[in-house]
């Protein structure tokens, strides 16, 4: 609406000034007293300070504002989210309940062996196939899941699943990080010098009632499954068999 406003007023200044330079061709040697346009050269100079002025300060800052937004918000080398982002977003779901049945799923995807693709290639190399991975993973998500980059070549997606039991939604889940894991395997990153690099990832799952664990629990138990998926080898997903501390102090 102020945008809108402002331009009204650019259009409005446009205006007087075209009409004050057409009076000016046609009286090229007139008494400026008797200049006719001069209330609309004092009209123009007042809307320049009162309103167009601001409103295209007021514009610029609005833009300032969504860039740095965008920033504290995003991974710059990716363009996914960045860790801030998904953890206050996690935080938020898994602390509320609600009245339908929803699973919060946290996965931790994590590269095999990428410290290998620095050392062979580089780390311009490596960087592209962050980005390429990121792509990868962004395309098999739905649009209402989340996906962040946390740490170097490690990647976290927020999924929610409407279901009605634990067994369900353990299926679904598994399903979507099996995907996950077969689009970064299946997806080749063209070498600058020639030849295809084949990435793998692990990824540990967790599933959480909506506002049954809390957060941190959730993420650490798909850790604890990330780390079993890399110690049975990699390139494989596992789910989490680790209980969070508040289900045992209930229980006890
Ligand atoms: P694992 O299968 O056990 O996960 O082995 P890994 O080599 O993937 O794991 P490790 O933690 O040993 O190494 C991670 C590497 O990721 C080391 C670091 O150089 C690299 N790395 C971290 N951040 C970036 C980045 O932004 N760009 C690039 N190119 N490399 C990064
Ligand atoms: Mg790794
Ligand atoms: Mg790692």
């Amino acid at each position: 609406m102020a945008a809108r406003l402002a331009s009204v007023f650019h259009l409005v200044w446009a205006a007087m000034l075209g009409l004050r330079i057409i009076w000016w061709l046609g009286h090229p040697i007139a008494d400026t007293a008797m200049d006719p346009t001069s209330t609309f050269g004092l009209l123009s100079r007042l809307l320049l300070t009162w309103a167009i002025t601001p409103s295209y300060l007021w514009m610029l800052t609005r833009e300032l504002d969504a860039e740095l937004i965008r920033q504290a918000r995003q991974d710059p080398l990716t363009g996914v989210a960045n860790r801030r982002v998904i953890w206050a977003e996690g935080e938020k779901w898994a602390g509320t309940g609600s009245r339908k049945r929803q699973y919060l799923a946290v996965l931790i995807i994590d590269i095999d062996h990428f410290k290998a693709v620095n050392d062979n290639w580089g780390h311009g190399v490596g960087d592209e196939v962050l980005v390429g991975v990121a792509h990868s993973l962004a395309q098999h998500m739905r649009d209402e899941d989340l996906l962040a980059r946390i740490g170097g070549e490690e990647f976290m997606a927020l999924v929610r699943h409407d279901g009605p039991s634990i067994d369900q939604a353990t299926d679904a889940i598994r399903a979507i990080a099996e995907r996950l894991r077969q689009a970064i395997e299946k997806d080749a990153f063209a070498l600058p010098s020639g030849g295809n690099l084949v990435c793998t990832a692990s990824i540990g799952y967790a599933i959480s009632l909506r506002g049954q664990y809390q957060w941190k629990d959730i993420v650490e138990a798909a850790d604890g499954a990330l780390y079993d998926a890399k110690r049975n080898g990699r390139n494989q997903v596992m789910g989490s068999v680790y209980e969070p501390k508040a289900v045992h102090a209930k229980a006890d």
